[in-house]
């Protein structure tokens, strides 16, 4: 800052340097303003002046000074400024404003102060020296206000602040501002402690959820989201939350038009020990259903092959009636033909009556990495027996489905059944299944690769089809699995099959389309 000066050329100098509008060059153009103008500005200011000599003592002191400081005016002329000082000001501080003004320098600083009451408080304080025409200090300019109430204010802030950010820290669960494009803006303890674990954490875990736009923020709460990065890790979960929150631009240019910009505050809490104790008790219910579905499929299978054998000869027994029918003839057969057929006809009823129904199950929002984890516990004892080795590479973070989870463990079930008899065929040498599942824009997508055989191309849509079975090894299958696994694939509006393009033994692949309920 420029030191000030009392001498009228100076000011002259300092009017025609600054920025000319037409009404300073029409004031400088007619004469000056009295000394009284200048006095009364001086005087009348709402903040407080002091003006000292080179020594420091008070000249003169205006209202405002009076005000701020407790003291008349008659009390502070003939003293020194240091009569304001509280003595707890570090004298360095002093030591700094007297070597910058003795380099005929502004100086400004915030020192503590003492009211006549003998209050204190803080002084923001811009002290200039004004030199005369050959450039010696002859007076000095005080100017300061009370800042306490800015400082208690800063104070108060800072306080809450470092409260806030200790509360924030001390919580155990993972807590991070994120802006529209993902970038963490502000993180607490145990974000950072899950960022060494998971990169970018909040960004993973988003993907769980179906839908989110983090352009689009909106509100969620407790969602689960299952974690799963295979490669013989235990899954995780994580209960999510997320609240939309606009901050303040702090930029000078939103003073008065405010500003704000739309954040995403993302709350993870992990519950994986829970959830682990959850998923043990319900694999005991998942196994007991699994064993009745599958008793159930094998009893349905029985009967339905009965009942297409059944259809087959009857078939047959009225195609041989209705050529009798057309001949005319009415010899004895036909009337073993009529009683074949009523016979069948009632069979085929009472068959049909005995077909066990479906057991009903409830749609819900289902994980395909947490269905496939439960069948491959469920299916460890004969993979372990097999010789068989699973490399399970789940997209960490799937959206859930919507469907029917024990339906679908069937499904995942049967692929690991089949895989398995692919393996057990002669002539095998590697004993292996790959199982991946993958994100594909709306849809959730599984493949399940076995190094079997493979399914020749000519009967890559056969072994969909009911009662169709082309094992070596035939044994007890009725070749109804990939047909029943189709069925209830269709009825989740997805997909399955045998991908053309692997060569080297079967490869599935199953997709299913996305909830759009997780939010
Ligand atoms: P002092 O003995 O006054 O000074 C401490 C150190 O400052 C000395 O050791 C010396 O190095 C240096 N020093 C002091 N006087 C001079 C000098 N004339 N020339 C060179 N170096 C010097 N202080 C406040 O506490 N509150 C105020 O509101 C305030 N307003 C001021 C306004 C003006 C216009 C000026 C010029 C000074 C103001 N001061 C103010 C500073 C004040 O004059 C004292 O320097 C300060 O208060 C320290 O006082 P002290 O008695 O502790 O030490």
């Amino acid at each position: 800052m420029a030191h000030t000066t009392i001498s009228h050329s100076a000011r002259r100098t300092k009017i025609m340097s600054s920025k000319k509008t037409k009404t300073t060059q029409s004031v400088e153009n007619k004469k000056d303003l009295p000394a009284k103008v200048f006095y009364e500005t001086v005087h009348q200011a709402p903040i407080a002046i002091s003006i000292t000599d080179s020594q420091a003592n008070i000249l003169y002191a205006n209202p405002a000074c009076e005000q701020v400081s407790g003291y008349s005016a008659e009390e502070l002329v003939g003293y020194n400024e240091s009569m304001l000082s509280d003595k707890n000001t570090p004298s360095a501080l002093y030591r700094q404003l007297w070597e910058t003004l003795q380099q005929k320098q502004a100086w400004n600083g915030v020192l503590l102060n003492r009211r006549k009451d003998g209050s204190s408080y803080l002084a923001d304080l811009t002290v200039a020296p004004l030199v005369d025409a050959t450039g010696k200090t002859e007076f000095y300019l005080g100017i300061h206000r009370d800042v306490s109430e800015m400082h208690e204010l800063e104070s108060q802030l800072s306080n809450q602040k470092a409260f806030i950010e200790s509360v924030v820290d001390a919580v155990p669960v993972a807590i991070a501002l994120l802006d529209l494009n993902g970038k963490e803006l502000l993180t607490n303890k145990a974000y950072k402690r899950l960022s060494d674990e998971i990169e970018h954490p909040a960004q993973r875990l988003l993907l769980g959820i179906s839908d989110f736009d983090l352009q689009k923020p909106r509100n969620f709460n407790n969602l689960e989201i299952h974690y799963d990065i295979g490669k013989g890790y235990e899954p995780r979960w994580f209960s999510c939350s997320g609240i939309q929150v606009n901050e303040q631009e702090i930029s000078v240019n939103n003073y008065f038009t405010a500003n704000e910009q739309p954040r995403l505050l993302f709350v993870a809490h992990e519950i994986t020990s829970v959830k682990r104790q959850q998923e043990q008790a319900r694999m005991q219910a998942v196994r007991a259903l699994m064993a009745e579905q599958q008793m159930v499929q094998g009893i349905r299978e029985a009967i339905s092959g009965s009942m297409f054998q059944l259809r087959g000869l009857l078939n047959v027994a009225v195609a041989a009636l209705q050529t009798l029918q057309r001949r005319g003839e009415n010899s004895s057969m036909r009337g073993v033909l009529q009683q074949i057929e009523q016979s069948g006809t009632q069979a085929l009823e009472t068959l049909r009556f005995a077909l066990p129904r479906e057991p009903a199950e409830p749609s819900c929002l289902v994980n395909l990495n947490q269905v496939v984890r439960n069948v491959l516990e469920i299916s460890t004892d004969r993979l372990l027996s097999q010789g068989v080795t699973v490399d399970w590479q789940p997209e960490p973070v799937l959206p859930s489905l919507q469907g029917r989870e024990q339906q679908l463990h069937c499904v995942i079930k049967q692929l690991i059944d089949n895989a398995l008899c692919a393996l057990e065929e002669p002539n095998i040498r590697k004993r292996e299944i790959q199982i991946r599942s993958f994100i594909d824009g709306h849809l959730v997508g599984l493949e399940m690769s076995d190094s079997g055989h493979g399914v020749p191309e000519h009967l890559q849509l056969r072994v969909f089809e009911p009662f169709f079975t082309a094992w070596k090894r035939k044994g007890r299958h009725a070749g109804m699995g990939l047909a029943v696994a189709r069925e209830i694939i269709a009825q989740h509006l997805g997909d399955i099959e045998i991908d053309r393009r692997f060569h080297e033994g079967c490869r599935i692949r199953v997709l299913l389309p996305i909830s759009s309920q997780t939010l």
